[in-house]
């Protein structure tokens, strides 16, 4: 970690760096890059930072889109996949204002900052960790490789599946071969040797990670989980996995998806979040004679989380395919309560999780396709706001069940809420309750705003589309 403009000048001639690399993330959780040759590296991209056009990220209207980033000399790593020995940043975003530059109110690191402080500041503690868990599809990069088991891509859907009526996996153009699972060892587990490689370009990229395996869904669905971290460290290292992963997958002739439902009648992918406070070393969110070993600090915030489960959607689960996810019988969570080991619910506390320290709970709606920062920042403000207003989450209705609710007759599980089937639905839920979010001027209400707008339009556009199934149901009529 490096402190000063000279401190990073030393590293450049010392580890012989030729490219300095600035990565900024934009709002639908994507890194942006710009690159200049180590020797326009000096004081002043410190102080001036780099001009760039703010509104091509989604930030800001094209009239005033003029912004320039800084980088954060704390955030530095050498790239391992670069021909010229890069040096990476992340970088902040500043808007101009009277020649002044000033901290752009709406950059998702800086909203995660926010919350940190704000966290602080409501005098509950002193920070909040995060643990997401990363579930994602290998896939073999477009032609099909008889050596590995990954699935077949290929660019046109398949006429002869079409033809035969063989719907089970058709899904544009992919398709699945017949083996994969949870846990399941090698030789099936084809794709472990790339993970291991990833994990370990992970560690030495400070990410470390708790384990990684294969998951249910089909072959190919994998996952990696990491060890646990502050909020907006949480989010960078979410950026850098992705980062790393997917690259590292283009070196190895694959590709990774994070999309939260790519195959039809297989296992989605989500983003887990777990989470629990400290104060210095103390664990807030233990207690032996509370449920399930919960504090009242763990259950109220339990019980915000749940309250604004909906309206956190835009930000946990920003994208139509996100919807497809949610449904009955894949270990997705479908219903508004929570339970101890329950994988049906929205949160779940685990069950083997019983030391003072490790005491926390889940939340499984969330997918990958959020951007990080504010998916983690939304999922805090939410457990904030039921901190402070004591929302019990059994008086309101939120449990504790622990049964598996995707086997409740119908009639029972109609009592407990259900999330948002749709990104409309979604985006409708946040318009309705957005209060808790601007709380300390974390969310401001244009990002909502504007979120809300994008993301309602996208759910338009896909919905216009007509569907290949729908030929299959209503060509003849
Ligand atoms: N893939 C499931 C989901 O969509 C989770 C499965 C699991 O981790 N047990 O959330
Ligand atoms: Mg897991
Ligand atoms: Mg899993
Ligand atoms: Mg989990």
């Amino acid at each position: 970690p490096f402190q000063t403009a000279e401190d990073v000048l030393a590293y450049i001639s010392e580890a012989d760096i030729q490219i300095v690399d600035f990565k900024v993330i934009d709002m639908k959780g994507r890194w942006h890059h710009l690159s200049i040759p180590s020797e326009r590296f000096g004081p002043s991209v410190l102080t001036s930072g780099i001009g760039f056009d703010g509104s091509s990220y989604g930030f800001l209207t094209v009239e005033k889109s003029d912004m320039v980033f800084i980088p954060d000399l704390s955030t530095a790593f050498v790239d391992p996949f670069t021909d010229e020995k890069t040096l990476v940043f992340l970088a902040n975003i500043f808007r101009l204002k009277d020649g002044q530059r000033l901290r752009f109110e709406d950059d998702p690191r800086f909203l995660a900052e926010k919350a940190e402080t704000y966290l602080k500041a409501q005098g509950i503690c002193d920070r909040a960790l995060f643990g997401p868990e990363f579930e994602f599809y290998v896939l073999n990069h477009i032609s099909y490789r008889t050596d590995t088991h990954h699935m077949e891509v290929r660019i046109d859907a398949d006429q002869a599946d079409w033809n035969t009526g063989d719907t089970t996996y058709r899904n544009l153009g992919a398709k699945v071969p017949p083996h994969g699972g949870y846990h399941v060892d090698l030789p099936m587990d084809s794709s472990y040797n790339f993970r291991s490689n990833t994990v370990r370009l992970l560690e030495t990229h400070g990410v470390p990670v708790k384990y990684h395996h294969s998951e249910n869904g089909g072959p190919g669905q994998v996952e990696i989980e990491v060890e646990f971290a502050t909020l907006r460290e949480m989010a960078d290292r979410t950026m850098k996995l992705k980062y790393l992963l997917k690259n590292n997958a283009h070196l190895f002739g694959l590709t990774t998806t994070f999309m939260p439902k790519p195959f039809w009648n297989e296992a989605g992918s989500g983003m887990h979040i777990h989470m629990h406070f400290f104060d210095g070393d103390r664990p807030l969110f233990f207690d032996p004679d509370g449920y399930s070993q919960l504090s009242d600090t763990a259950l109220y915030a339990i019980g915000g989380i749940l309250k604004h489960a909906a309206a956190l959607m835009p930000f946990t689960n920003p994208s139509t395919n996100s919807y497809k996810r949610l449904v009955p019988g894949y270990e997705a969570p479908v219903s508004i309560c929570y339970g101890t080991a329950n994988r049906s619910a929205v949160i779940r506390i685990p069950g083997y999780a019983t030391e003072p320290h490790n005491k926390r709970f889940e939340l499984r709606s969330p997918d990958a396709t959020s951007n990080p920062y504010l998916a983690f920042t939304a999922m805090l403000m939410a457990a904030i706001d039921g901190i402070e207003n004591k929302i019990d989450p059994v008086a309101a209705g939120f449990g504790p069940f622990d049964v598996n609710l995707y086997k409740l007759p119908e009639e029972e599980r109609g009592k407990v809420k259900g999330l948002p089937a749709t990104l409309l639905e979604a985006c409708q839920a946040l318009e309705a309750d957005k209060d808790f979010l601007m709380k300390g001027g974390v969310f401001s209400e244009v990002l909502i705003r504007n979120q809300i707008e994008r993301l309602t339009k996208e759910h338009y556009q896909i919905s216009a589309l007509p569907h290949p199934e729908e030929f299959r149901l209503y060509y003849e009529l």
